[in-house]
């Protein structure tokens, strides 16, 4: 096994939890059944089911008044079922865009209404986050994507609204604090921070749900799965399970508060040696940084092969950055302990010790 998973998703997920996942794929519950083989309406499972939205509601201190859904089809899906659910027939509704995931969530969405991109950072090669912009008032929601998973960019500050606030936090969600509360709609596809591919975790303020008027395929409407509570049609067991188990792992560690403490550590490591070595440059600009995925390139392309000898010869894996932007990116998701970031600094240092 590797010792230091980089990866941006499917991404690295505790130990323990991997373990705990692995017994009860033999055996869940004593049951002598596997996790993967009783049926999704037992009540060892539907205990699994509300345990996992209970934690959800508890990690993210929601108040009263949302729900939450593990649903299936990953982030991709909401990218169609939040404008099913809250566009007006004739409505609008505005999106930032700061990456390939805002922008595949703002096609979808174009394909029910007009949409208005308020600002976007496409002409940079999404390396910063767009501020200053203005939302129209006359508008059904907003949508915005809280970390560019390709870019590595991070929303610092989220726009108040008059209108419903939607986002697509698949790659930062349980990672840091915020008030969550400001938000109507939050999504996560589940393989970054939660657990794996298979299914993505929905919050959702009920109040407002049921007014687009729109007809709404059954599997697109929130309000059907708010009612079969998340049962509409079979869950992903698998995925459901061990997400549960990641939230038991980060409420034992002492929660987002805790998480987050670390999660900034491990960010200013590796971005204080971005800064520092002359043989490596940052791809996002300073302020807008992601502590989630930390995107860089080499100085000098000639010395690609001498350090990618030296990260696998630790044990290093998923560091090759996105196809779109070339040079590293390094995910230092919740799981991935300060000791794999020291590793990669290190491996930096070593480079600049081997051609000085
Ligand atoms: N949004 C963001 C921010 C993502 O990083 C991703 C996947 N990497 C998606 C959406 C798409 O998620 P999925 O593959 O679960 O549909």
């Amino acid at each position: 096994m590797k010792k230091h998973n980089f990866s941006a998703g499917p991404s690295i997920l505790p130990q323990e939890v991997i373990k705990k996942a692995a017994d009860a794929l033999l055996n869940f519950n004593g049951l002598d059944l596997s996790l993967i083989e009783v049926s999704h309406r037992s009540k060892d499972f539907v205990d699994v089911m509300d345990n996992a939205c209970n934690l959800v509601k508890e990690l993210l201190n929601l108040p009263e008044g949302y729900s939450v859904l593990f649903l299936q089809g990953g982030a991709s899906l909401e990218f169609l079922r939040v404008p099913y659910n809250l566009l007006k027939v004739d409505g609008k509704a505005a999106y930032l865009d700061t990456g390939t995931w805002s922008a595949n969530a703002i096609k979808e969405a174009k394909k029910l209404s007009n949409i208005d991109v308020v600002a976007s950072s496409k002409d940079k090669g999404y390396n910063y986050v767009p501020k200053n912009y203005t939302i129209p008032s006359d508008i059904d929601y907003f949508h915005c994507t809280s970390n560019n998973t390709i870019f590595g960019t991070q929303l610092k500050e989220f726009p108040k609204t008059d209108c419903p606030l939607v986002c697509d936090m698949s790659s930062d969600i349980f990672s840091r604090q915020l008030d969550f509360s400001k938000f109507d709609i939050i999504y996560a596809g589940a393989q970054k921070n939660m657990g794996p591919a298979g299914t993505t975790v929905i919050i959702v303020k009920d109040e407002i749900l049921g007014k687009s008027g729109r007809v709404i395929p059954s599997i697109l409407d929130y309000q059907v799965h708010i009612a079969k509570e998340s049962m509409f049609n079979t869950p992903s067991v698998f995925a459901v399970y061990v997400s549960m188990l990641t939230l038991e792992w980060l409420k034992n560690l002492g929660g987002i508060p805790a998480i987050e403490k670390l999660n900034e550590t491990k960010a200013a490591l590796i971005y204080a040696e971005i800064d520092r070595n002359p043989l490596f440059k940052g791809y996002a600009e300073m302020e807008d940084r992601s502590l989630m995925n930390v995107t860089f390139n080499l100085t000098d392309e000639a010395n690609k092969e001498i350090f990618d000898k030296l990260w696998n010869a630790e044990g290093i894996s998923g560091l090759k950055g996105h196809r779109s932007v070339g040079g590293y990116r390094a995910s230092i998701y919740n799981a991935l302990p300060l000791e794999s970031v020291q590793v990669l600094v290190e491996a930096m240092k070593q480079l600049e010790k081997q051609l000085s």
